[in-house]
C-alpha cells in the first residue's frame, strides 16, 4: 500500500526505488504479495490505477478507451480475473495483476510508464465470498459466458486496434484456461497478442531447463519430463520443450511430445482418456496404462525433470521427491505454482528430501537453505524474467505479430546469461539484480527474430540491437538544472 501511494505521488521515485532494490521489492509488487493484495483489493482500494471495462460498457468500449488520458499506449495487460495466480476467481479484484505486471514492464523492461495500460474486463465473478463482500468493487453477478462474453472481448480487441494501432501489444494475464487458449488462438493472427501464462512461462522454463543441462547433464532429447498440472502453464511449457527438441533433433514434434508426460487432477494423461480430455490436453495422451496419482506416475515414468504447474500447494511430498531422487543423481525440480502458499514444495523440502542433490527453482521466491553445512540458493522460475524483455523486443522492432520462434529466441538469450559462478551455486537463472541487462539481451534476440521473420515494421533494422534496446529503455533519472 505504501508503494502504491508512492507510485501515485512520485512515479519516478517509485521506479527508481524498484529498480535499485529489485530483489527486495519484487516479492511485494509481484508474487506473492500481489496475490494477497488482490484478495483484499476491495478494502485497500484508494484510487483506480487502471481501466475497468464492464459488461455495462458493451457497445461503448472504444469511448471508454478514449477516456484513458495517455495517447501513446504500447503495452496493455488485460485480465478478467478468473484465475488469479493459484488463488482462483477474484473477479474485478484481479486488477492488481495487470498493475503489477506493468510496473515490471517499466522497472525491468524499460517500457515508459505512460505507454502502459492495465485493463480489467469485468464480467462478474463466481466467487460467492466476494459477491457478498460489501467492499467488492466489481459487478455483483455471476460470470457471463458464451456469446455475450465473446462479443465483449471481440469489441475490446477491435477498439484497442482502432485506438492504438496495429503495433500495440495486448498481454493476456490470468484468464481461466477455457478462455485463455481460445483468446490466444482467435487473436494471434489478427493482433499483436501474447499470453504470459502459456507463452511467457513456457519461455522462462525452457530457458531454465536448457541452462540446467550443464548441471544435470545430457541433451534435452535425452530427458524425460513429468508435469503435475496440465493447464495453461503445464501444456504451454510442454509444447515449447517439444518444439525445441524437434528443432534441435529434426524429429517431428508429434514424436518429441512423447518424451513429455502430464498428470492432471484425474491422474496421468493417457490414450484411454483422450476422448474426455480438453483439446489442449489431447496431444499429451500417450499410450500407457492408467495411473491414478503423482507418486505412481513418478514411479512409472521415471522422469529426470519434475515440473509443478497445478496451482495446488504441497503436492511434491516427501515420497514424491524421494522417488524422483532415487533414480536421478541430480533431479531437476521446478515448483512453479504461485503464490508461495500454492508452491508444490518449499526449497527446504526439495533440498532435504533429495539429500541436497536437487536442482531447484520455484515460481515464488524462497530464501537460501542450509543443509548438511552447505548453503543452497533456490532460483526463481518466473515469467518476470521473460515478459518485460520480450515485450520490449516487440515494441522496439515495431512487431505486428508474435511467433513461437520469438519465444525460443527469448529462452536462448536468457539461458545464455547464466554464468559459471551462478552454476557453481546451483542456479539455473541469472540473478534478478541484473534484470535490466537481461531484458535488453532478450529484447534484442526477440527483435532480431521479428526482423528475420519479416514481422518488424521499424525500418531500417538497427545495427546493434542490444545497444538500441538499451537506448530505448526508460530510466527514472532526474534532469540536471543549472
Ligand atoms: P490452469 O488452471 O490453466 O491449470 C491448472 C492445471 O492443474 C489443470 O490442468 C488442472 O486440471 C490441474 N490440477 C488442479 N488440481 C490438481 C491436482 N490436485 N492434481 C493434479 N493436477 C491438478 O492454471 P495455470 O495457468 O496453468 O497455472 C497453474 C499454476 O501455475 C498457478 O499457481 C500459477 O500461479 C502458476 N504459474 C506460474 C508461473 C511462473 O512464472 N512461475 C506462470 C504461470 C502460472
Amino acid at each position: 500500500m505504501a508503494l502504491t501511494e508512492l507510485q501515485e505521488r512520485n512515479e519516478r521515485l517509485f521506479y527508481k526505488l524498484l529498480i535499485d532494490n529489485v530483489e527486495e521489492l519484487l516479492p511485494i509488487v509481484y508474487t506473492p504479495t500481489v496475490g494477497e493484495a488482490c484478495q483484499k483489493f476491495g478494502s485497500i482500494f484508494r484510487r483506480p490505477q487502471g481501466l475497468y471495462i464492464s459488461l455495462k460498457e458493451k457497445g461503448k468500449v472504444l469511448e471508454v478507451l478514449k477516456n484513458w488520458p495517455e495517447r501513446t499506449v504500447q503495452v496493455i495487460v488485460v485480465t478478467d480475473g478468473e484465475r488469479i495466480l493459484g488463488l482462483g476467481d477474484l473477479g474485478c479484484q484481479g486488477m492488481g495483476i495487470p498493475v503489477g505486471k506493468l510496473a515490471l514492464y517499466t522497472a525491468l523492461g524499460g517500457v515508459r510508464p505512460s505507454a502502459c495500460l492495465p485493463v480489467t474486463i469485468d464480467v462478474g465473478t463466481n466467487n460467492e465470498q466476494l459477491l457478498e463482500d460489501e467492499f467488492y468493487i466489481g459487478l455483483r453477478q455471476k460470470r457471463t459466458r458464451g456469446k455475450e462474453y465473446e462479443d465483449l472481448l471481440q469489441e475490446f480487441m477491435r477498439a484497442v486496434k482502432q485506438n492504438y494501432g496495429e503495433k500495440v501489444l495486448v498481454q493476456f494475464e490470468d484468464f481461466a484456461n477455457h478462455n485463455a487458449f481460445e483468446l490466444l488462438s482467435k487473436f494471434r493472427t489478427s493482433h499483436l497478442v501474447f499470453n504470459d501464462d502459456i507463452q511467457g512461462t513456457a519461455s522462462v522454463v525452457l530457458a531454465g531447463v536448457v541452462a540446467a543441462l550443464k548441471l544435470i547433464g545430457g541433451s534435452m532429447s535425452e530427458h524425460r519430463f513429468l508435469f503435475l498440472g496440465a493447464g495453461e502453464a503445464g501444456t504451454g511449457i510442454a509444447e515449447l520443450i517439444a518444439l525445441e527438441i524437434s528443432k534441435k533433433t529434426k524429429v517431428p514434434v508429434e514424436e518429441t511430445r512423447k518424451k513429455i508426460w502430464l498428470v492432471d487432477s484425474k491422474g496421468l494423461i493417457v490414450r484411454s482418456r483422450k476422448d474426455s480430455l480438453q483439446h489442449f490436453k489431447q496431444p499429451w495422451a500417450h499410450e500407457h496404462e492408467p495411473v491414478k496419482d503423482l507418486l505412481d506416475a513418478v514411479k512409472a515414468i521415471k522422469p529426470t525433470v519434475l515440473i509443478g504447474s497445478s496451482g495446488v500447494g504441497r503436492t511434491f511430498t516427501k515420497e514424491v521427491i524421494e522417488a524422483v531422487s532415487s533414480f536421478n543423481e541430480k533431479p531437476l525440480i521446478l515448483a512453479l505454482s504461485n503464490p508461495t502458499s500454492q508452491s508444490e514444495c518449499t526449497a527446504e523440502e526439495a533440498y532435504t528430501y533429495s539429500e541436497g542433490r536437487a536442482i531447484f527453482a520455484s515460481g515464488s521466491p524462497f530464501d537460501p537453505v542450509e543443509y548438511n553445512g552447505k548453503v543452497f540458493i533456490p532460483g526463481q522460475s518466473n515469467n518476470a524474467y521473460i515478459f518485460p524483455g520480450f515485450g520490449l523486443g516487440l515494441v522496439i522492432s515495431g512487431a505486428i505479430r508474435v511467433h513461437d520462434d520469438m519465444l525460443l529466441a527469448a529462452s536462448e538469450a536468457l539461458a545464455g546469461l547464466v554464468s559459471e559462478e551462478n552454476f557453481a551455486q546451483g542456479l539455473i537463472y541469472p540473478p534478478l539484480s541484473n534484470i535490466r541487462k537481461i531484458s535488453a539481451q532478450i529484447a534484442a534476440n526477440v527483435a532480431a527474430k521479428a526482423y528475420d521473420l519479416g514481422v518488424a515494421t521499424r525500418l531500417p533494422r538497427p545495427e546493434n540491437l542490444v545497444k538500441y534496446a538499451e537506448s530505448c529503455m526508460y530510466s527514472p533519472t532526474y534532469r540536471n538544472y543549472r
